[in-house]
């Protein structure tokens, strides 16, 4: 198993375990003394962890060695106008999955997602990363409205914009066509809400001189079905 812990790492450190994190280890997966756990903080790398039982409900894990070190952070941007509390959860997992580095809620004139919960956006985003094995925690960023959001990203990054207005052309294409793919610049990817882009919205982001409208086919997607569709295809096309 793979544990997130917000401790340091380092040999021969023991860490005591979190009440939840001892159940889920000793009860759940029935781990005993001696058995091992990888864990990671997101800064230190990987480290094997052994178990030392305390009791029947707690234990702590004392550091041995380190598995992995520490890789540089993804730089892939993921901006998206947040949905129904469920949905975001689902959002922010698979942002994570598939490889965004960071990950910004963008307000836009028709979203209808509730207040945003940062601290529940990165719960999540830990979540994703125990369950697919990356060590760099994305970055959560705070809610922002779409002026401001694409502001932050620099000129040389390409911002892929999820565009079901777009004609209908072979996305693999599009995006070889909107940059060397043998050497891709930074990316970004922005998905809109359930509601669209509202007319000045879309005018604004396709002002924004290195973007590229993608269409992602004739069929109009529930916005968390096109985030995973175009962060699947700019890895797969562009991915480093
Ligand atoms: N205009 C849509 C409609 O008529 O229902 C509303 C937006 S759609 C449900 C949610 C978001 O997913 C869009 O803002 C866009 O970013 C993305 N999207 C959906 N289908 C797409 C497609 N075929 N190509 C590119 N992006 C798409």
């Amino acid at each position: 198993p793979r544990l997130h812990v917000e401790a340091r790492l380092g040999q021969g450190l023991v860490l005591p375990l979190e009440r939840a994190q001892a159940g889920y280890l000793l009860t759940v997966l029935r781990k005993s003394e001696g058995d091992s756990v990888l864990l990671f903080n997101g800064r230190d790398g990987e480290w094997r962890g052994e178990i030392q039982p305390q009791g029947r409900k707690s234990a702590d894990l004392a550091i041995r060695e380190q598995t992995r070190t520490q890789p540089a952070p993804a730089d892939l941007h993921y901006l998206f106008a947040p949905l129904k509390a469920a949905r975001l959860d689902y959002m922010a997992q698979k942002a994570v999955e598939m490889g965004a580095g960071l990950i910004r809620p963008v307000f836009t004139r028709y979203t209808q997602g509730e207040r945003i919960k940062l601290d529940r956006l990165r719960a999540n985003a830990i979540e994703a990363a125990e369950q697919c094995g990356i060590l760099a925690i994305p970055e959560i960023a705070e809610l922002t409205r779409l002026p401001a959001a694409l502001d932050t990203l620099e000129p040389e990054r390409l911002l892929v914009f999820c565009d079901e207005d777009a004609p209908v052309a072979d996305p693999v294409a599009a995006l070889r066509a909107a940059c060397d793919p043998a050497k891709p610049p930074p990316l970004a990817v922005l998905v809109g809400p359930e509601g669209g882009f509202a007319p000045e919205e879309r005018a604004r982001i396709a002002g924004r001189p290195n973007t590229v409208a993608l269409s992602l086919g004739p069929r109009i997607l529930r916005a968390d079905t096109a985030a995973v569709a175009v962060l699947a295809l700019v890895q797969a096309v562009l991915g480093d």
